[in-house]
């Protein structure tokens, strides 16, 4: 177990479809242990594969109601209703947001690390970190949908000053 390094915005692991998690093995649970040590630690709300350099479907997303994460391995979205637009981040982008029009919304479905498959859903800011970890399971971000990140102006409209003292 340990911490592993979070790749940044223009390396290639992030432009890539990652490939289905077919063994629920040592090795998938040591993965997934790091990666929730890794983003606890990164105080994130959520993490990819990709993003520490692997290139299997799997994720973690932060539930915001429970504050408990949930590991997804093959996740899809099913079912989706609505629209929100809000500030995101990235952990591959660190220090910046953009504006994000995401479902309000969202039902996936996935396999836990033992390979038994179930279904989650979230709206607010757990939908928006669904859809945000899936995207790069396929090789995209959140920096495709904005036309510029927030200014520090801006950031302060979306977040008040008491959240960046
Ligand atoms: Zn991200």
């Amino acid at each position: 177990m340990g911490l592993r390094k979070i790749v940044e915005q223009g390396d290639d692991c992030l432009t890539k479809v990652c490939r289905p998690v077919t063994d629920f093995n040592a090795r998938l649970h040591t993965l997934l242990d790091d990666m929730m040590e890794t983003l606890q630690e990164a105080g994130g709300a959520g993490l990819a594969a990709p993003q520490v350099g692997v290139l299997r479907r799997t994720c973690i997303v932060m539930d915001e109601d429970t504050e408990e994460y949930m590991e997804l391995v093959n996740p899809e979205i099913v079912a989706q209703e609505g629209e929100q637009t809000g500030p995101e981040g990235c952990l591959s982008i660190p220090g910046k947001w953009g504006l994000v029009t995401r479902p309000a919304w969202v039902r996936v479905r996935a396999q836990d690390r033992d390979g038994n498959w179930f279904e989650a859903e979230g709206e607010g800011l757990t939908a928006r970190c669904f859809c945000h970890e899936l995207e790069h399971l396929d090789g995209h971000m959140y920096t495709e949908h904005i036309d510029h990140f927030l200014t520090d102006e801006e950031l302060e409209e979306y977040f008040g000053e008491d959240e960046n003292a």
